[in-house]
């Protein structure tokens, strides 16, 4: 059910303000000393963000994706980090929703929806980003139980998170788990071996994790036994919510760096009058101004078709590959209409010219979401035939 935009409006009015008070004081700090924002992330959970999208009989907010979208581009605007803290959260979440047993549901949707247990999501692995069907990690059956072996890579939240929902191997083909697990480095049979150091992305961890015989019960497999062999494929219909989760991120981080550039291209004077009045920098400004609003609608499209439950490979990719691209270009063009201060780590258009390329590559590469595109709209026309 789309969501009553009254409802919507007041809460990313709430979610503005407290990134206007809360967020923008402090993100260029935490973020240069890559310190995770567990004041903030408490914040967030507070304002009932980590349930946004899960519906109300499992203690969630139950709003819809346009809802979503507008919430992450607030986020960004101010720290695209944090929007990072919710993204494989709900991602998980959406697997249970839609490919969970009842009892999957019920146990777990709740403690989600209010922050208590965090998620997160845990697909790639070395030789397994693009290419997802290599994955080596395997869950051998052993009774009521599964084994998982495996290096698990780039798992974003991992070392914070109760929840892990790994994509394993089984005898069936690629199965997802809900992995349960104490936050922290060590857990079972599950080490935390590295947390990687980013370019951007700063404050929440992006970590390798190691199962090395880790014993779950067989109730872990999403969907029950019906589940199995069959992970893959819900991971592929859920990353769909994380595409158009990095579209708004992209459209936040394109936002804010426009918004500094067009205040700073009033205020900076060269020659006599405000850089604004030269006819090289109004150009700059006019494409930066109309890539951004026609990536907040390809976004805003594909969450709107998201909700209707179809899957919607093309928009969601679309939307992420526009509006990634956007970001880069109008980040780019931020720091070169501010010139020298640009380059500096006084003001935050650095942080948005080193966050903007993640969104090129994260939940898919931007090479691969235009095969992603092609084959849809190659499918779409064949079945028109
Ligand atoms: C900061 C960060 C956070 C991440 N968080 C998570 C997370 O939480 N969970 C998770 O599961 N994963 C996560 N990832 C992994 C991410 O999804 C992968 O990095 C991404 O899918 C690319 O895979 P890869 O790194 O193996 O690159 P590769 O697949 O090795 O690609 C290398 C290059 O080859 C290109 N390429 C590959 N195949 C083709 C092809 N068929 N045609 C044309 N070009 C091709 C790619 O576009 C890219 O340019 C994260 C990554 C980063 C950087």
């Amino acid at each position: 059910m789309p969501t009553d935009p009254d409802v919507r409006a007041e809460l990313v009015a709430t979610v503005r303000r407290f990134v206007e008070r809360e967020v923008a004081p402090v993100a260029l700090e935490l973020e240069h000393a890559d310190e995770y924002p567990a004041a903030l992330v408490e914040q967030m959970r507070e304002l009932g963000l980590f349930g946004v999208t899960i519906p109300e009989e499992y203690g969630g907010l139950g709003l819809d994706l346009l809802t979503y979208v507008a919430v992450v581009e607030e986020l960004s605007a101010g720290w695209m980090s944090l929007s990072g803290v919710v993204n494989t959260h709900l991602i998980t979440a959406h697997l249970l929703r839609h490919h969970g047993t009842e009892e999957q549901r019920r146990r777990w949707l709740p403690r989600l929806a209010a922050g208590e247990l965090r998620g997160c999501l845990s697909l790639s692995e070395s030789d397994a980003g693009s290419d997802t069907r290599n994955i080596a990690c395997r869950a051998e059956r052993d009774g009521d139980e599964y084994v998982i072996t495996g290096t698990k890579m780039w798992v974003t939240n991992g070392e914070r998170a109760g929840l892990v929902s790994l994509a394993a191997r089984t005898d069936e083909g690629i199965t997802c788990f809900m992995v349960e697990k104490e936050p922290g480095p060590r857990s079972g049979a599950i080490t935390v071996s590295r947390n990687i150091g980013k370019l951007g992305y700063k404050g929440i961890e992006t970590v390798e994790m190691v199962y090395d015989g880790h014993r779950v019960g067989a109730d872990a497999v999403l969907g029950g036994e019906e589940g199995l062999g069959r992970g893959l494929g819900f991971v592929l219909s859920a990353l769909e919510t994380g595409r158009i989760n990095i579209a708004a991120r992209a459209v936040g981080v394109a936002r804010a760096a426009f918004e500094a550039a067009i205040r700073y291209a009033r205020q900076r004077r060269t020659f006599g009058r405000p850089i604004a009045e030269h006819q090289a920098i109004q150009a700059k400004l006019a494409d930066m101004a109309t890539r951004l609003e026609a990536s907040r609608l390809l976004t805003e499209r594909a969450a709107v078709l998201k909700d209707t439950g179809q899957r919607c490979d093309v928009e969601a990719g679309m939307a992420k590959l526009f509006a990634s691209e956007t970001a880069f270009e109008v980040a780019t063009e931020a720091m070169r209409i501010h010139g020298g201060v640009g380059y500096t780590t006084e003001l935050p258009v650095e942080r948005y010219y080193r966050d903007a390329p993640l969104m090129l590559i994260g939940e898919g590469t931007n090479e691969i979401q235009r095969l992603v595109i092609a084959r849809g709209l190659l499918a779409r026309y064949r079945d028109d035939a």
